[in-house]
């Protein structure tokens, strides 16, 4: 390996700019060349590739976003994308390639590694839903980010004895609604993975903690269950209690990133560039058990996460 190309793909997340620096620095002091991709495999199509140097990368790690841009590519999908996408790359004389991004960034980076360019993957999501890994980079931002938050409409929402339900991110998993509904100690937690969508029983919990002498009753929904505003109007008929809705949105992806996430994206970073230096190739870089670690992307893309139940009955433990 000679030339390490560097692309952040999918949503952005807080850490990605410590993750580049991270690849950009640790390449330069093996003494490799690295090229910065522009705006994901986007730019790796339209060739938006720029040599990089140690100052390139100063002063990012405390940013959050990503100076690389990021974005979505539809001809990346087909093969014709990917065979355009390794004809760029040889042209620019990348060998190694690190993809920061989701589960779909690695289903490209697999499909560039079988026409024989390196490639490793590192985890960028604020969902932390890749199943290879108990880390993602942006998580832990995003959830000191959203708690914060909750906890301001908490303190607004007891001085009115009132219900709140803040929306937090989450399509598919609900891992930032989980961590806030314990961190905010949440009365109910509705996470994709769990809820049953029956209104009814919520509306009892309300009525239930009211007679217990809650003053606020706080509800934590994630995005993929989404209709916030509507099911407050629901809850308010029916238990009489004021209750408002607040989608927290897109401030939980922005934002300076934690010491953790900092620490961490800078770590696999310096991995994703040693793994290519060792000639591997089709990696996704993990964090399992209190080391990092390396997975297959094949076997990377086949794992299944699930929500930990033991969590969730602690959050209905505490709540009471
Ligand atoms: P997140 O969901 O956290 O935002 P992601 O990486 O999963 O991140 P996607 O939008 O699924 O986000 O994928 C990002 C890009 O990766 C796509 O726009 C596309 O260019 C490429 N990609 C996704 N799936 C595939 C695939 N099966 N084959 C080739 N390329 C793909």
């Amino acid at each position: 390996i000679k030339t390490i190309g560097v692309l952040t793909s999918g949503g952005d997340a807080p850490g990605m700019n410590a993750a580049i620096r991270a690849v950009v620095r640790k390449a330069l002091s093996r003494g490799l060349k690295v090229k910065g991709i522009y705006k994901g495999y986007n730019g790796l199509l339209n060739e938006e590739i720029k040599d990089m140097t140690a100052r390139d990368v100063s002063d990012i790690i405390s940013r959050g976003g990503t100076v690389l841009y990021t974005a979505r590519c539809a001809e990346f999908r087909t093969p014709e994308g990917q065979a355009k996408g390794a004809e760029v790359c040889r042209k620019h004389g990348i060998d190694g390639l690190v993809v920061i991004g989701g589960d779909g960034s690695f289903a490209g980076a697999q499909k560039l590694a079988a026409l024989g360019i390196n490639t490793i993957g590192i985890p960028g999501t604020i969902d932390l839903d890749i199943a290879c890994t108990e880390y993602t980079i942006g998580f832990d931002t995003a959830i000191n980010t959203a708690m914060e938050a909750i906890d301001k409409v908490r303190d607004t929402s007891t001085s009115h004895e009132r219900c709140s339900i803040i929306e937090v991110m989450g399509r598919g998993a609900g891992y930032i609604a989980l961590y806030c509904g314990i961190a905010n100690g949440a009365e109910d937690i509705l996470l994709p993975e769990k809820y049953d969508y029956d209104e009814q029983k919520l509306i009892n919990n309300i009525i239930e903690n009211r007679k217990r002498g809650k003053k606020h009753h706080i509800i934590i929904n994630a995005e993929g269950i989404g209709h916030s505003a509507s099911m407050a109007r629901r809850i308010e008929a029916a238990t009489g209690m004021e209750t408002r809705a607040t989608i927290l949105g897109h401030m939980q992806r922005g934002g300076s990133p934690t010491c953790t996430d900092r620490v961490y994206a800078s770590m696999m970073g310096s991995y994703a560039v040693d793994l290519l230096a060792e000639g591997k190739t089709n990696r996704v870089v993990g964090y399992r058990n209190g080391e990092f670690t390396d997975f297959d992307i094949d076997e990377a893309l086949a794992m299944q996460k699930s929500i930990s139940e033991y969590m969730y009955d602690v959050s209905k433990a505490l709540s009471i």
